[in-house]
């Protein structure tokens, strides 16, 4: 058995070798990933040139002389010569290729962080000259920096397109003024800052542009309102902001306005700018239209939202009572008041939802009706006009005047409009069954709405022929307002109910603005004259001409002439005098269920009854007949 041999203690040449490998690990983990290439290319290649000096051992030679000699002298060329060499080669390879790519690494990593200024190369030391690369790794450090001049380029462009974007989102194209988002924003701004002075926000709306747009063409609609956007920009200080918050409403933003009033005057300038005739190609269009301001104060809890919201209640409050005034009656201040009615007309809808389909414990739609008769036979019912009330299990019996506007405008007249016609035409039917023979007529109120709708004709017919009753025993009665919405759609509409039979009245004539001028351009029967024409008949003589003039005109076109809100022997008399047809009013009858319109008609109860005649009259009372219950006026 051979003795264990003892290990052998390392020469200096193997001391080298262990100091290189641990030099080559120790380099190798603090180098990039290419130069930790080098490391096993490193120790391969030593291990290769310690295994032939092992392979040529002096004892293996087995003592012979040359053998020794031969394995020395490899020793020497290789391991040393190998060694030295790699070394060599490695310290090249680290200086060159290692400093480039630990370059290219920490380039990479600036970029990675954002930091697109950072570059491999010296464009400064080579010119920025184009010299071709002298290996693949200056091949990809010159294509990196190629990379990311790209980059930056492309990042300006972006950069550019990003605020040509903003703008466009931020701005109104036709005007170039900004929009209600930056409106919203400067206000923010504004509201983010502590405030020792008030601010306002006007809202001014053109009044027709739709109808502009819809009969002169978009290009006038669109000249119309970049004249607008220019006055008011000329109207405004330096630091007032006027924005086209949308399609016909422009905002203003001002800065320390100091009262309700101030705020107000500034309102009423800027209608005062809009409101002026706009040429074009020599035809003048009248512009009108309406503000709202709201006056935000320090310290009040608002956001910018809430702001714009209260503006626009209050354009929207100015639109609704000024539609017919003077200029200061077509600007509205914002006041809390405006919030309350608009919660209680949201909270008369939902009610009026739940009524119309049916809730229990919400009330009742009831037609109430209120006759007609010949003025030359007052005593004598000549028709009714159908009207709608709204039975309220709190409020009691509610004014068609505190619900229909309410109804029109969150769309639920139509269905009102059809239940009353059809509850007016079935009663009419039932009553005229009672005596066939004698002719009276029953008018039902269509609304705006109702005659935009384009199955209207189609809805009349249809109720006709449910209830059995004759088209020409019914009279459908329409404001001027409601027929200028659409004057070809309602002349169209109002021909073909014509053609089935049915009546059209003109109601309130003489509240529109031009009325005579279109009276006979529609298809209408009968004109109702308006109350107010008819309260001041007996001491203004202006309404006295204006009454007689309608007559006059009615009479020349053929057109049946009612007079409405006859309250006065003295009116009845005048009016019978001025050749006025029929006459209804408070002073023949108020408005009753259909139980004591039954009475009028067969006669069981008089025409213009004292107070008193009628179940629930009371003298001096704004109500009378059998309205009980707490119907409320407000006309
Ligand atoms: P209108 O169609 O002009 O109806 C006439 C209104 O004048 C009625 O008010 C009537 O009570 C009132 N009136 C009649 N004679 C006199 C009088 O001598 N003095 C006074 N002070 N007033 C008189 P009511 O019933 O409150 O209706 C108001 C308005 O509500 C109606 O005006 C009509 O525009 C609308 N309306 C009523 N029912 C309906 C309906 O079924 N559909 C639609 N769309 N509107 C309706
Ligand atoms: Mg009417
Ligand atoms: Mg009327």
């Amino acid at each position: 058995m051979d003795e264990p041999t003892a290990p052998r203690a390392p020469g200096p040449l193997q001391r080298t070798r262990t100091v290189l490998v641990d030099l080559v690990l120790a380099a190798s983990a603090q180098t990039p990933v290419i130069v930790k290439v080098g490391g096993p290319v490193l120790a391969v290649s030593l291990g290769m040139a310690l295994y032939l000096e092992g392979a040529l051992d002096t004892e293996a030679c087995g003592g012979t002389p040359a053998c020794t000699e031969l394995s020395q002298q490899v020793s020497l060329v290789t391991t040393d010569g190998t060694a030295l060499m790699l070394v060599v080669l490695w310290l090249v390879f680290i200086a060159f290729v290692g400093r480039r790519t630990k370059r290219l690494a920490d380039v990479a990593r600036r970029v990675a962080e954002g930091d697109l200024t950072a570059r491999v190369g010296d464009r400064a030391r080579h010119g920025g000259s184009a010299r071709p690369p002298r290996d693949e790794l200056m091949v990809v450090s010159t294509q990196f920096d190629t990379m990311l001049d790209t980059l930056v380029s492309e990042q300006q462009r972006l950069v550019g397109l990003t605020e040509e974007l903003e703008h466009q989102a931020t701005h109104d194209a036709v005007t170039g003024l900004g929009n209600r988002t930056l409106l919203l924003r400067h206000l923010e701004g504004m509201l983010a800052q502590p405030r020792s002075t008030p601010l306002a926000v006007v809202k001014v709306e053109l009044d027709d542009l739709a109808t502009i747009d819809a009969t002169l063409g978009h290009d006038v609609g669109e000249l119309v309102v970049s004249t607008t956007a220019l006055r008011l920009s000329a109207a405004v200080r330096g630091d007032e902001r006027v924005v086209r918050a949308t399609g016909s409403v422009f905002a203003v933003l001002v800065d320390d306005v100091p009262d309700d009033a101030d705020a107000a005057a500034i309102a009423l300038r800027l209608l005062e700018v809009v409101n002026r005739p706009v040429d074009v190609e020599g035809a003048t269009i009248v512009v009108s239209a309406c503000a709202g301001a709201v006056l935000h104060r320090p310290g009040e809890d608002r956001t910018a939202e809430d702001v714009l919201r209260d503006a626009s209640l209050a354009l929207h409050s100015a639109q609704r009572s000024g539609a017919e005034a003077e200029s200061t009656a077509r600007t509205v201040l914002y006041t809390s008041r405006l919030r309350e009615e608009v919660l209680e007309r949201s909270r008369t809808a939902d009610e009026l939802r739940a009524t119309l389909t049916g809730q229990p414990g919400t009330g009742a739609l009831e037609v109430h009706y209120q006759p007609y008769a010949l003025l030359t036979d007052p005593s004598r019912v000549a028709g009714f006009e159908a009207l709608v009330r709204w039975q309220h299990p709190q409020r009691g019996l509610v004014s068609p005047l505190e619900f229909v506007p309410v109804a029109e405008e969150v769309g639920l007249i139509r269905p009102i409009g059809l239940r009353v016609l059809q509850d007016a035409a079935e009663r009419s039917a039932a009553w005229h069954a009672l005596d066939p023979s004698r002719a009276w007529t029953t008018s039902v109120n269509l609304s705006p709405q109702q005659l935009l709708d384009v199955d209207l004709v189609h809805r009349v017919g249809d109720v006709l022929a449910r209830t059995g009753l004759a088209p020409h025993l019914l009279t459908l009665e329409l404001t001027e307002t409601a027929m200028m919405l659409d004057l070809d759609g309602a002349a169209r509409r109002l021909q073909a109910l014509r053609d089935i039979g049915v009546g059209i009245a003109i109601d309130d004539f003489g509240t529109g603005s031009s009325s005579l001028s279109y009276l006979h351009q529609l298809p209408v029967d009968v004109v109702k004259l308006d109350r107010a024409f008819i309260s001041r008949l007996e001491d203004d003589t202006t309404s006295l001409a204006m009454v007689r003039a309608v007559l006059d005109i009615a009479s020349a076109l053929g057109l049946t002439t009612i007079a409405e809100g006859i309250e006065t022997p003295g009116q009845l008399r005048i009016l019978g005098e001025l050749g006025c047809d029929k006459a209804q009013g408070f002073l023949l009858s108020r408005p009753v269920p259909q139980d004591v319109a039954q009475d009028l008609l067969v006669g069981t109860r008089r025409l213009g009854g004292q107070p008193g005649d009628q179940p629930g009259d009371q003298p001096g009372r704004h109500l009378g007949g059998a309205e009980t219950g707490g119907l409320r006026v407000t006309s």
